[in-house]
């Protein structure tokens, strides 16, 4: 056998284990792997497709956002696309990108004014709310990002999504976030769960996540879930920065993620090196730090590319593998 088809084997394997660990993932809320576990299989084929880029093919699992959406449900085509982060695992990496980011952007007049946005990474479940005239009409989830699951009435059922918005927002606008438990909410509930003689839940992102995929809402209802926004779907164009569609969001009633702006990436990297050592003084999961070009236009002029955009990246910390019981899990109890 040679070297070109061992390495293609390699990929191919790699891919059908991604695979199968994001359907339990994703679509079951299930998963067997710690993340930390998942990244090393991610990162190997991340890196022979960066040797091999003539293997790469749009069916891979680092082309593709999430997983498909669950039958049951119907079924919400985003006007714009939810799509995953690219990752920095060191504070170097951030350095690569910000100089990245520069180089994309250019001639670019404004390059003086570059500035960025940091926020928590909050560990949930992605889902986009649809407001017309400032009245709640739909709830959705990411799905694989084009598609997502139609959760409209058990999105209804958390207190941080107002069935009006105040302020006169446009006409359509989207707000996208992640829904999540708080730590203590989580302890409270698995304490119940066990007093009830009944099985404890892995991790706070696993009982989001499985909590907003339920056919009946009466179940959604009983979950201790809340939810941050991060950002606007449709509807976001009239904002000039992110920090400001973030503030417009506040405005308009939603709970918004805190956020800091910044104008060097040593100030960026400061910030995500003080979370990784502080992420347990947080109530709620968190994975990571992401940044974002906080100006629209660069945004625009930087892009995306197959699952990420260019102009945001997830400052990843070292996994914890405390609070996972996997072997604990229970599938949409
Ligand atoms: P991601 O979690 O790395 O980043 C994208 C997501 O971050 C967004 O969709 C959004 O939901 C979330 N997010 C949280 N706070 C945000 C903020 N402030 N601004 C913007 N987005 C924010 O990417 P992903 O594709 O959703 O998931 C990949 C990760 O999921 C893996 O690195 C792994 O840790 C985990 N995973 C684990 C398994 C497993 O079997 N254990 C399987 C699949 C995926």
């Amino acid at each position: 056998m040679t070297e070109g088809t061992d390495i293609r084997g390699r990929i191919e394997e790699l891919r059908e284990r991604i695979r199968y660990h994001n359907r339990r993932y994703y679509v079951e809320d299930a998963p067997e792997v710690s993340d930390a576990e998942y990244d090393a299989l991610y990162g190997e084929l991340e890196a022979l497709e960066g040797e091999h880029p003539e293997l790469v093919t749009a069916d891979s699992p680092t082309q593709r956002v999430g997983g498909e959406p669950l039958e049951g449900f119907e079924q919400v085509r985003h006007a714009v696309p939810m799509l995953s982060l690219a990752n920095a695992r060191k504070l170097d990496d951030l350095h690569e990108w910000d100089a990245r980011v520069r180089r994309l952007l250019g001639e670019d007049e404004e390059i003086e004014k570059l500035r960025y946005v940091t926020e928590l990474k909050i560990d949930g479940l992605a889902v986009s709310l649809r407001y017309e005239d400032g009245r709640y009409v739909r709830g959705a989830t990411r799905g694989n990002g084009t598609v997502g699951e139609d959760v409209t009435a058990n999105l209804r059922t958390i207190r941080a999504v107002p069935e009006g918005l105040s302020d006169d927002p446009p006409g359509v606008l989207e707000p996208r976030g992640e829904v999540y438990i708080p730590l203590d909410k989580f302890d409270e509930f698995n304490g119940r769960q066990e007093a009830g003689g009944k099985r404890p839940f892995a991790n706070p992102r696993n009982l989001a996540a499985g909590s907003i995929r339920q056919l009946d809402p009466k179940i959604t209802a009983e979950r201790p879930l809340t939810m941050f926004c991060y950002g606007i779907g449709e509807g976001g164009e009239p904002y000039e920065s992110h920090s400001s569609a973030l503030d417009a969001l506040k405005g308009y009633g939603l709970r918004v993620n805190p956020y800091k702006v910044h104008d060097s990436i040593e100030g960026v990297a400061k910030e995500c090196a003080y979370w990784a050592e502080h992420r347990e003084s947080v109530g709620y999961q968190i994975d990571g730090v992401v940044v974002k070009v906080d100006s629209r236009e660069q945004q625009r002029a930087l892009g995306s590319v197959a699952k990420a955009p260019r102009w945001a990246i997830a400052f990843k910390f070292e996994p914890l593998a405390a609070r996972t019981r996997l072997n604990e899990i229970i599938i949409n109890v």
